[in-house]
């Protein structure tokens, strides 16, 4: 079972998590992978933008509060020994912390690895915390590094598990743990290499920590412990009459989590989805309820529309032909070669027939890396005017209706078409994709609140 940041949010939170891991542990083998403490991935990069910057006194700053806000929790947590000794590891981490960003300071610089192994701080603070309040009542609770575990390639900052080698490391470690009724508590986000260079599995990515376990352990199941009662029709932030959703197929939970529904890290259900390893995505703050399951199949089969989701940190970027001699096809294909080159993912896609210009949607964060690879791929072109200027639009944002069997719906596509002009929106680019589980709709950011609400009533979700 994963624990994410707002279920180890604080002294009260870790209890509550630390009561569900035990009932389990309890019950069967059980590994708990943790987040860190809501917030403390952000502090600790605002720490390493400080540091990076020369800022000092910012950085002075963040090692305090990130100091307090963890002693506050030990004190709450543990007493006597037991909470002399969880300091002391909590002392020494966020030492290595400090260590690694007075170096960020010196150099004036972040360099990728160097980020990847300070910010799996959070990660070891929360998980000495945990364990040590386990031990604390009697729980055989043990804190485990995820980069003692998880092998994966060396893209820092998002990199992605070498499952064999993974698998190898998790029976040496971790099996032998489980067979003597020990409690692993492993924290989440971080691996590293072969060659032990510390790395991340990009924000968020504790659940994907988790299935990655899930998945070499060969686990019966998977528990993500958050803090809304499942996988709902809609962001409940955005949407207040949103529904649990009971059921839903690993397709469908990777499309919305593609498409923004924070609830699962995208990547979550790839390494379960070939053993059939089920999900489930409950409330720690609301244990009472079941919450959803992840299942290869739903008991309902395929249903059409179950859910919408948004996203606003997305770019629109235009290619645009300005001269016929081009080969519209030729262009499409360096286009993606670079986006490619760019380590970027596609969330939409389109074009047009006749002037050859096509459009594509990627994360904002993804943006000066693409450019950088389409004004390499195209220098030519764009100096002799074959390419008109490539136009970015950033006040867009994309909304994604998912659900398996929406071919099996005639009139879908235009009852939501007019759902959301009816709210003023306009419609800026449509993609859907042959699968016909994902009805994506480009729109100017400040409709989208609107259009996923509307949509979420056309489509009669909420029941
Ligand atoms: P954790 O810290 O436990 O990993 P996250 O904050 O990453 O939790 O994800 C949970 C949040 O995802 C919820 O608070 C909710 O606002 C958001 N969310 C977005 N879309 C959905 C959805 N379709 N169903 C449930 N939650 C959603
Ligand atoms: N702590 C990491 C983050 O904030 C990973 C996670 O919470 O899943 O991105
Ligand atoms: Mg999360």
């Amino acid at each position: 079972m994963k624990f994410g940041g707002t279920s180890m949010g604080s002294a009260e939170r870790i209890r509550s998590a630390a009561a569900l891991s035990e009932e389990a542990w309890r019950q069967r083998p059980t590994v708990v992978v943790v987040s860190a403490m809501a917030k403390v991935t952000d502090m600790l990069l605002e720490a390493l933008r400080h540091a990076e910057g020369g800022d000092e006194a910012g950085l002075e700053r963040l090692l305090r509060q990130l100091d307090e806000k963890h002693r506050q929790c030990c004190a709450e947590l543990l007493e006597g020994a037991r909470r002399s000794e969880t300091q002391r590891v909590l002392d020494g981490i966020l030492e290595e912390f400090s260590r690694i960003a007075r170096g960020v300071f010196m150099l004036g610089e972040r360099p990728p690895r160097s980020v990847d192994e300070a910010v799996a701080a959070g990660e070891r603070l929360s998980a000495a915390l945990m364990a040590g309040f386990l031990q604390s009542r009697g729980v055989q609770a043990e804190a485990v590094n995820g980069w003692d575990v998880i092998v994966t390639d060396a893209v820092f900052g998002n990199a992605s598990p070498l499952l064999p080698q993974t698998r190898e490391k998790a029976c040496a470690l971790l099996v032998p743990a489980l067979e003597q009724r020990r409690l692993p508590v492993v924290t989440g986000f971080n691996g590293a290499t072969l060659d032990g260079r510390p790395t991340t599995l990009g924000r968020g990515g504790s659940d994907f920590s988790a299935s990655i376990l899930a998945s070499v352990l060969d686990a019966s199941e998977l528990w993500i412990w958050s803090d809304v009662d499942g996988i709902l029709s809609a962001d409940p932030r955005l949407v207040p009459g949103a529904r649990v959703l009971e059921e839903v197929t690993y397709r469908e939970a990777a499309e919305l989590a593609y498409n923004g529904a924070k609830v699962l890290h995208p990547r979550t259900l790839a390494p379960l989805m070939e053993k059939g390893i089920p999900v489930w995505s409950r409330n720690s703050f609301n244990p009472s309820i079941p919450g959803t399951k992840i299942v290869p199949e739903t008991k309902d089969g395929p249903v059409g529309p179950r859910a919408v989701t948004s996203m606003t940190n997305v770019a629109l970027v235009s290619v645009d032909p300005a001269s016929a001699v081009l080969s519209g096809t030729r262009i499409m294909a360096r286009s993606l070669e670079a986006l490619s080159a760019a380590n970027a993912e596609v969330l939409a896609l389109t074009s047009s027939s006749y002037r050859q210009n096509f459009c594509f949607l990627i994360r904002t964060a993804e943006l000066p890396a693409v450019i950088e690879k389409l004004e390499e791929t195209f220098s030519l072109e764009l100096a002799h005017g074959y390419l008109h200027p490539i136009d970015v639009d950033l006040d867009v944002g994309l909304i994604a209706i998912v659900g398996e069997g929406m071919r099996g719906h005639p009139g879908l596509a235009g009852r939501i078409f007019t759902a959301i002009s009816q709210q003023m929106v306009n419609v800026i680019a449509i993609a859907q994709g042959s699968s016909e589980l994902t009805i994506g709709i480009v729109v100017r950011k400040d409709g989208i609140e609107k259009a996923v609400r509307a949509v979420h009533e056309e489509c009669g979700l909420g029941r």
